[in-house]
């Protein structure tokens, strides 16, 4: 999980940790920064599909909506958002974090709720806390300000966390929980 410069800013680092820590994963790895630009697109792009994956999204995400998206070509699409995830991640401090637990990815993703916050379910981080959405930061420019990066599966948790993480700063360690329960 990261919490990006907007969650930082609008002094949510808090309040966005509890909703993990309550839920009963277990804080692993924690660290601040400010990322550069380079470990900003290394990240993004960890996963070789994501560029043409997240492109086609935001077509459908367009003409579900009866718009023209901005170009027909996914690639095209993610060279800009790419571009403005670049500016918006590297603008401040983030917060790198490590959660442990069964189906933490899975359970993470669920309580961070959906990319885009216009449409991200009540209860959820996002939808709770954002007003924001791909038109109005389409609009403006800029990166969706949707505070939160929480890995999209096992497969690409595994690849972030050691780009994120050296071995050492994972901590192995029991709560009394895990023996009373
Ligand atoms: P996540 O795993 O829920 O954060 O979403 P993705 O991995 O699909 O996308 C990463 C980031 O790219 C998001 O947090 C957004 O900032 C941006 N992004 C993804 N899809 C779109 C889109 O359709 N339009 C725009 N403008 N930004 C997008
Ligand atoms: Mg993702």
């Amino acid at each position: 999980v990261i919490l990006k410069p907007d969650a930082v800013q609008r002094a949510l680092i808090g309040e966005i940790i509890a909703r993990y820590e309550r839920l009963g994963l277990k804080l692993v790895g924690l660290k601040m920064m400010v990322p550069s630009a380079d470990q900003i697109e290394q990240h993004y792009t960890l996963d070789p599909q994501w560029r043409r994956v997240t492109g086609e999204k935001t077509i459908a995400s367009y003409k579900s909506r009866g718009l023209t998206p901005p170009s027909e070509d996914p690639l095209e699409i993610t060279a800009k958002i790419l571009k403005n995830l670049k500016g918006y991640m590297t603008a401040g401090p983030v917060i790198a974090m490590v959660w442990e637990g069964a189906h933490a990815v899975e359970l993470v993703r669920k309580i961070t709720g959906g990319t885009e916050p216009r449409g991200a379910a009540v209860g959820t981080i996002r939808g709770d806390f954002v007003v924001d959405s791909y038109i109005m930061a389409d609009t403006d420019n800029r990166a969706v300000r949707n505070l939160i990066h929480g890995s999209g599966s096992v497969e690409e948790a595994n690849m972030e966390i050691p780009h994120w993480f050296s071995e050492k700063e994972l901590i192995n360690y029991r709560v009394s929980r895990e023996d009373v329960m």
